[in-house]
């Protein structure tokens, strides 16, 4: 059962799509200007996680434990990573009064605000996916007069990365193996926050412990995992469907064949924050 918030958005709002002409406008003119970013609950992709971690120069534990609040969902004890705002300004991390200090980076929820995306639970679920528009009275954009459709807005944004990045995660998370208790373990759920969103910590996992004596994994890909966390994270999802739903996404090895470590990085990829 989705929580209220989301029922009440599935049972009442509008189903907007890509074609859906909305008026909006944002930026630093308006008088509510950052007024968006406080006391909101962000939630974080995996995709955020690495983009931001990156921007920032951090290790994926280190971003993680400073500017993240981690929750379960009630019934099913899955973890779901939130941007934590300051203690007691409320405010994000990230804000200042010139904007968004992460602005390249910001999350997909950022991104896409006013407009956010829901589908409804089961099977088909993301052929049935529809846009939905956020009206909040803090926020003076609706009434700036600028239309586009939500596929302008998208690309605007630059939404698309975000978007490509996220279908597999999505896919992942509507897969019908959560139903299943065994599929939720709290060493199967470790494993999933592990790989998804501390994905330096789980670059570690697989080259420091028995995990290439345990799979089989090519050349091309050992290669790729070590120096591009877009490809690690591809990579964690098929270990974590292997290892949650039984899916045939990893191979195992034979016995007394080992897959080569896993290569050192030879060059930082992070970038410095805006
Ligand atoms: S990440 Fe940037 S856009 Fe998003 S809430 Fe924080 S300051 Fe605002
Ligand atoms: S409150 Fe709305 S219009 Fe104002 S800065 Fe935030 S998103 Fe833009």
């Amino acid at each position: 059962m989705p929580d209220p918030a989301t029922q009440d958005i599935l049972e009442n709002s509008p189903r907007l799509n890509l074609d859906t002409k909305f008026n909006f406008r944002c930026g630093p003119s308006m008088d509510c200007f950052n007024r968006c970013c406080s006391d909101v609950a962000i939630l974080l992709s995996p995709y955020d996680v690495l983009r931001l971690k990156n921007a920032l120069g951090m290790d994926s534990s280190e971003f993680l434990e400073k500017y993240t609040l981690t929750m379960r969902s009630q019934e099913k004890r899955i973890p779901a990573v939130f941007l934590r705002m300051h203690e007691e300004s409320r405010k994000c991390p990230f804000v200042a009064e010139s904007g968004c200090q992460v602005y390249a980076n910001r999350p997909w929820a950022c991104r896409m605000y006013p407009l956010g995306m829901a589908e409804p639970k089961g099977p088909n679920a993301a052929a049935q996916r529809f846009y939905f528009l956020v009206e909040e009275q803090l926020c003076h954009g609706h009434k700036a007069g600028c239309e586009q459709s939500i596929r302008e807005w998208i690309e605007k944004q630059r939404l698309e990365p975000f978007d490509q990045m996220q279908a597999p995660f999505l896919e992942f998370m509507s897969h019908p193996g959560w139903e299943e208790p065994e599929s939720r373990s709290e060493q199967k759920l470790a494993m999933f926050y592990m790989a998804l969103y501390d994905l330096d910590r789980f670059r570690r996992f697989v080259s420091e412990t028995r995990f290439l004596e345990l799979f089989e994994v090519d050349e091309a890909r050992l290669h790729a995992i070590a120096e591009d966390d877009e490809e690690l994270l591809e990579f964690a999802i098929d270990w974590l469907a292997f290892s949650l739903f039984h899916e045939k996404r990893m191979r195992l090895s034979k016995p007394g064949s080992r897959s080569s470590a896993v290569p050192v990085r030879t060059e930082e990829t992070c970038s410095s924050p805006r």
